[in-house]
């Protein structure tokens, strides 16, 4: 696996003759990786000839200054686990990412501001800003996207369809802890005690998909039934819990199409997220 610091020798490589007309896979990360990155990285492994796997703690997506200090940096660590299986590594950092006098930042819209972007106005500009510069930069074929960041697979796919880039998005499944726990570079911020007390979200996820299989579709029943195995655990508080329409995020007051129910919320200071899919049966 060959690491780039820079974006003209990131070009080098997957523009040289040697990769010429072979499909790119591209993977962008924040690092801290773990085996749900790497489920990403494998899946484009077995669809591309050349993978290409980024590390880039973004600044512009942070919308608190502490979370973006603390955000966990195992550099040595992520590459022993994707060297294997990952062509190129591309580690920029923030000044060539956004040099003295960058100036441009790309608007999100509806989607943006709901559910998660709610409670971190400017993240998914941010995020779209690095994810554009990212795709313009290696030109992917497909780019991987896990589904445990629900609402940012949504708003990529969006954006990708709204600017005509070329370039297939894939949604990948949630890998997870025995326990049920989304596996989250954040996750490394929570002790034993503390990622066995997380657990509460997966549970209140599980019943709130298996309510909706067993026929309920009234979402305020679910969402208190959900609400009330969320409060028994005292050290998690929850910031939202909603259900939406998988298709356009659209809320309803019954449950009537395929649906994802979202969770964000804080144990002690780590802010964690999940979701999950409940396919519609009529
Ligand atoms: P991050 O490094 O957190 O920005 O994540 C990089 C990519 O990995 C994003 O597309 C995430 O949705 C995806 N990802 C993170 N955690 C998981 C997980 N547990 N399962 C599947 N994909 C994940």
């Amino acid at each position: 696996m060959k690491v780039c610091k820079d974006i003209s020798s990131l070009k080098k490589e997957i523009k040289g003759s040697s990769f010429k007309r072979k499909t790119i896979g591209f993977i962008p990360t924040m690092g801290a990786l773990h085996k749900g990155h790497l489920s990403l990285i494998r899946r484009a492994r077995e669809e591309n000839d050349i993978v290409v796997v980024s590390i880039f703690v973004n600044p512009k997506q942070f919308t608190n200054s502490q979370d973006l200090a603390k955000y966990p940096q195992t550099l040595e660590q992520d590459i022993s686990l994707i060297h294997e299986v990952a062509d190129v590594l591309f580690i920029p950092t923030a000044d060539e990412m956004y040099p003295h006098g960058f100036d441009s930042m790309v608007h999100t819209g509806r989607l943006s501001e709901i559910v998660e972007g709610k409670f971190r106005p400017g993240h998914f500009d941010g995020m779209a800003t690095v994810v554009l510069k990212l795709f313009n930069i290696i030109s992917p074929t497909r780019a991987y996207f896990g589904k445990k960041d629900y609402q940012q697979y949504l708003i990529v796919s969006q954006f990708v369809r709204d600017f005509n880039l070329p370039i297939e998005i894939i949604g990948c499944e949630t890998v997870r802890e025995l326990s049920g726990l989304a596996m989250s570079s954040r996750n490394t911020r929570l002790s034993d005690d503390e990622q066995e007390k997380a657990c509460v979200i997966f549970r209140a996820l599980s019943v709130g998909k298996s309510f909706i299989e067993r026929g309920e579709d009234t979402i305020e029943k679910i969402r208190h039934e959900m609400q009330v195995i969320l409060d028994r655990e005292p050290m998690w508080k929850t910031e939202y819990l909603e259900i939406r329409n998988t298709s356009d995020f659209s809320e309803k007051e019954t449950v009537s199409s395929d649906v994802v129910i979202l969770i964000a919320g804080f144990l002690g200071d780590v802010r964690l997220i999940d979701n999950v899919e409940v396919a519609f049966k009529a």
